[in-house]
């Protein structure tokens, strides 16, 4: 069963509004992470909680929202005297664009002014702007690390810093955190992903009928928008009084000895790293019996706090799927619901799990409060929701992008070909663009960097960040007699200020163009490429790369995996590969050349790799030479896949036409540790 929202049917709404109430009632909560594909409303449905937050009380003309009864000491605008005027205003969301800079976010110093003139100015960022509300950051996963990290640091301690050359300002900043992302572009760090408080999957409904529901409220809105609008107007005061209350109450609430060793044991099942999903969970707990006006923590608010805050920090590789395995919790609870020596909660049933209406619920103040369906008759707790997850009839789907199990057999193609397994990856050489690029973080190719060591200085392009303190002293040294400087004061000026060029690594886009015809033959040659491609890939993962994929066989070539971040994704198309029939290799390459001139308009900054997965064998198709010219000018390495003892030798000839390094697939996993110049391999 799927809760609608007006326009959207999504299957994981119910968890999604529970985690943003945890948040709501309890800052310790730490956020939440909205993972699910396009389309599902996410953003509409967080501007809705948004919207119906308590309001906040601010000192009049404070940029960064002190509350009168306690400002902020180190507030910037302050100190703030108690009689100081105050005003009432919507608690703020705050959207944070990907393409954001750092002094969009954390506010911005001029370090010209402090050196120069020796004042101090800041101009508050978004994290100052989102105190006391939310801020919301779509497609976080795509956000830069170093604005992740700046934005979880200030989750994680409630406070903003800003430093820039021993200038430093910080003020508070509380906000209830919460990101999206669609897993299909790209999956965030596993240490990043720790530290969102809580996990939600959604996804758009498959069910016909919901559909349907959802077309039916469209021509409805159409025909009749005011009326529409007064039926789905939430009960915003009704919702805000609850959180309220909630909060309120959240002081109060006990832990219970028996509960804390049930959510250690939880988490220590689920095998997640660190005690962080302990503390996590502990608090969400706490939460949803503030939320259901329990003043104790039962074995349900440990069940649905461990639902939303373990799926994404059990212990996992880059291809296991996400999710959590509902009926190990269940037994778990189970399991350790018996030494209850204080329950039942007060007020309550015997069996928390059955029994009926909270001792807070009053006739609106159930579970979905102000986004309760009015066409939906009875009200729905959002336990019942719950229980139905449980009971496995609104259990998320496997992803497409999913990985099964390797068994090896695949899925048959009727139109030919066979479907070779893959072996168990390795380690590869790093195989690198020459020269120095200026593209996304990652850990492929040299690149200019704000992060990375220093590897010189220039004068500032625009505001001055990174000072580099030498090369300043060395351009103001020349002129501090004309300056008119007598005694120990150093006369600076704008123009001598030098700022650090930092070199580090980017990540790349990994382009495979894979062979996958019958001139690979045997099926067992196709396994080892298979298994090549499978090793790359995972250190394309670990290198924070693009990754696409080309393939041809038979008569043409294709895209069987546009660029994308997601490795995942990769692995699953390259895993159900077919293989088998005639050999267009040039096909392949001019694909491959349209492929890459698209993404040069795309993200010109990122630079490509290609990697051509072939034994240079062409028995279909067009000119390879001057197919392979297109593609000349791009840095290329050709895995020579070509075996046996009589060799033809050309793959060796494509990869000098292409001016490509060449690599035998036999000896990339051979080559050990990472190889730093891959141009002198092969
Ligand atoms: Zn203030």
């Amino acid at each position: 069963m799927t809760i609608t929202y007006p326009f959207s049917a999504v299957v994981g709404l119910a968890d999604l509004k529970l985690a943003l109430l945890l948040n709501a009632v309890s800052p310790r909560v730490g956020g939440v992470l909205v993972r699910g594909e396009k389309g599902t409303a996410k953003s509409t449905i967080v501007r809705a909680l948004a919207a119906q937050l308590p309001e906040v009380q601010v000192v009049a003309g404070c940029r960064f929202a002190c509350d009168p009864a306690a400002p902020d000491l180190g507030c910037p605008d302050g100190p703030h005297e108690p009689g100081e005027q105050r005003a009432v205003r919507p608690a703020a969301l705050v959207e944070l664009p990907v393409g954001a800079s750092e002094d969009r976010l954390v506010g911005s110093l001029d370090v010209e002014r402090a050196l120069t003139e020796g004042v101090k100015a800041f101009e508050p960022g978004l994290l100052a702007a989102a105190h006391r509300g939310v801020l919301y950051v779509d497609e976080v996963n795509l956000l830069h690390d170093h604005l992740v990290d700046l934005l979880l640091d200030a989750a994680a301690l409630g406070t903003c810093y800003v430093e820039r050359e021993s200038v430093s300002v910080r003020h508070a900043a509380r906000f209830l955190l919460v990101g999206t992302m669609n897993p299909e572009e790209g999956e965030l760090r596993p240490q990043l992903l720790d530290r969102f408080g809580l996990t939600v999957e959604v996804r758009a409904s498959r069910d016909p009928q919901e559909r349907a529901e959802v077309i039916r409220r469209r021509l409805a809105f159409d025909a009749d928008p005011e009326a529409f609008a007064d039926r789905w107007r939430p009960a915003e005061s009704e919702l805000a009084g609850r959180i309220a209350r909630a909060r309120a109450r959240l002081p109060e609430v006990r832990l219970p000895d028996a509960r804390l060793r049930q959510i250690s044991t939880v988490c220590a099942a689920f095998e997640v790293d660190g005690l962080r999903a302990d503390l996590v969970t502990a608090n969400a707990a706490i939460a949803h019996a503030a939320w259901h006006g329990r003043d104790r923590v039962t074995t349900e608010d440990v069940r649905a706090a461990a639902r939303l805050a373990l799926p994404h920090r059990r212990r996992r590789d880059p291809f296991d799927a996400p999710g959590l395995d509902e009926d190990l919790l269940d037994r778990l609870l189970d399991e350790t619901s018996g030494d209850d020596d204080d329950e039942p909660p007060p007020g309550g049933g015997a069996d928390p799990e059955i029994s009926g209406p909270e001792p807070d619920a009053g006739s609106g103040a159930d579970g979905d409060g102000g986004w309760q369906d009015p066409a939906a008759g009875t009200p729905r707790d959002e336990r019942t929701a719950e229980r139905e997850v449980r009971n496995g009839t609104d259990r998320p789907e496997p992803d497409a992008g999913a990985v099964e199990p390797d068994t090896g057999t695949g899925q048959p193609d009727p139109g030919a070909g066979q479907v070779a397994a893959m072996a168990a990856p390795y380690r590869v050489p790093r195989l690198e663009v020459p020269g120095v690029g200026e593209g996304a973080a990652g850990r492929r190719s040299r690149s200019r960097t704000p992060r990375g060591r220093a590897a010189g200085s220039r004068q500032p392009e625009g505001r001055l960040r990174d000072l580099h303190l030498t090369a300043t002293l060395l351009a103001a040294a020349p002129h501090q007699r004309q300056r008119g400087r007598t005694g120990a004061g150093l006369r600076l000026r704008p123009e001598d200020l030098r700022e650090v060029v930092r070199e580090g690594r980017e990540g790349n886009l990994v382009l495979f163009v894979v062979d996958a015809s019958g001139s690979m033959a045997a099926r067992r040659r196709m396994t080892a490429v298979k298994t090549a491609v499978l090793s790359l890939l995972l250190d394309a993962y670990q290198r924070r790369d693009k990754v696409g994929l080309v393939t041809f066989r038979g008569d043409s070539a294709g895209v069987t995996l546009p660029p994308t971040s997601s490795v995942e994704a990769g692995a699953a198309r390259l895993r159900s590969l077919p293989t088998g029939g005639r050999t267009p290799l040039a096909a392949g390459l001019v694909t491959a050349a349209e492929v890459l001139r698209v993404e040069r308009l795309r993200d010109p900054a990122r630079r490509p790799l290609l990697v051509l997965v072939t034994d240079g064998r062409a028995t279909a198709g067009g000119d390879v030479d001057r197919a392979a010219d297109l593609l000349r000018g791009t840095a290329s390495v050709v895995v020579d896949c070509e075996g046996g003892p009589v060799r033809l030798g050309l793959a060796v000839r494509l990869a000098a036409r292409l001016g490509a390094a060449l690599l035998p697939l036999d000896s990339l996993g051979e080559l050990g540790s990472v190889v730093r110049d891959y141009r002198k391999v092969g």
